[in-house]
């Protein structure tokens, strides 16, 4: 029988954790020849969290809960989550049942398909501002203008992710995460499954535009190393502006037969030290983004399948890659 573990982050969540076990697991009762594992991560909660997840584990053998030490945040409690699960499978779920447990079949029966990754994508988002979603529409435009990896929209953490996916996630332990971004780039079969995104069911929202703004930094920043290409990009019309001054100054003095004024000279020396400063920045930013990419120490690629046979990307494929 297969497996499929259930990853929930909370923090401060004592307000949905009954709710959530209720609706969740009515729903997996229904899910006949499969085993189920809910595998809460406890993110530091400061409030009865803890107690409520030790006595969903006393009642149901299939809930386990880990207890961080203290608030690492959902990104670190997402990679703890795939660490610590043993299903073929993982579903990842908010605890706030903004991700209806009910698509959860539907999920499944894509993953029996052969599909790897599959994900939901929200057709609507009840109970959030305009602002909120308008940002969030901008972000992911900024995010693929950066990179060649396709990024998907308006999807959140909420998927369904094969076993090969989790062992290639687990081999990536860079500190700063960006789990929307990694599940792009690790490829595999992605399919989408549209669903409406309900308002959190009590409880407030974990986030706040200060943190929100991090994520978008940490992501972009994790993701790409384009920004530091700025530098380089923004010496060129600097260099630009001083040839076409600098051509228009000498025509100037020859056809006039009028010598190099002070003020000219001065700007010549301006654009030229200028653009060679922020040149050698863009350089130092080049060597920069690359070590950048080196310290991540991201395997160079997964293997969807070898002579056609399915690649699990365990740890042979792993030891491949170290040869
Ligand atoms: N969460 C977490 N650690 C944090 C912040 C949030 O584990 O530091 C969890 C939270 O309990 C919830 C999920 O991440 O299960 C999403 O958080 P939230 O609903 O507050 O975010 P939103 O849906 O508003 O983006
Ligand atoms: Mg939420």
């Amino acid at each position: 029988m297969k497996k499929i573990t259930i990853i929930i982050p909370a923090y401060n969540e004592e307000a949905t954790i009954y709710k959530l076990y209720a609706r969740l697991s009515n729903v997996v009762n229904q899910i006949k020849y499969y085993e189920f594992e809910i595998l809460f991560i406890n993110d530091g909660s400061k409030d009865k969290t803890r107690e409520m997840l030790k006595e969903l584990r006393n009642k149901d053998n299939r809930v386990s809960y880990l207890n961080f030490s203290r608030n690492f945040g959902k990104e670190v409690a997402m990679i703890a989550g795939m660490d610590y699960s043993t299903g073929d499978a993982v579903v990842f779920m908010d605890a706030d049942l903004q991700d209806p447990p009910e698509l959860i079949p539907e999920l499944i029966k894509y993953w029996e398909e052969g599909y790897d990754d599959v994900y939901a994508r929200r057709r609507s988002r009840k109970g959030e501002t305009f602002l909120k979603k308008f940002t969030s529409k901008m972000y992911y435009k900024v995010l693929q203008s950066l990179t060649r990896v396709e990024i998907q929209k308006d999807t959140g953490d909420f998927r369904l992710l094969d076993r090969r996916c989790i062992n290639a996630l687990k081999r990536m332990r860079e500190s700063q995460r960006c789990s929307k971004s990694m599940f792009s780039w690790i490829g595999y079969k992605k399919k989408e499954v549209l669903f409406d995104r309900d308002p959190r069911i009590a409880g407030t929202t974990k986030w706040n535009y200060k943190k929100l703004m991090d994520l978008a930094i940490d992501g972009i920043t994790s993701f790409t190393t384009s920004p530091l290409r700025l530098s380089t990009y923004l010496s060129i019309p600097t260099f630009m502006m001083l040839f076409v001054y600098l051509v228009y100054v000498i025509a100037k003095c020859l056809t006039y037969d009028v010598p190099l004024q002070a003020f000219q000279a001065l700007i010549l020396i301006c654009l030229f030290f200028f653009g060679t400063i922020i040149l050698l920045i863009g350089i130092i930013g080049e060597y920069l983004g690359r070590i950048f990419n080196e310290t991540k120490n991201r395997p160079l690629y997964f293997v969807d399948d070898y002579n056609g046979e399915r690649e699990t990307n365990d740890e042979k494929a792993k030891k491949i890659q170290e040869i």
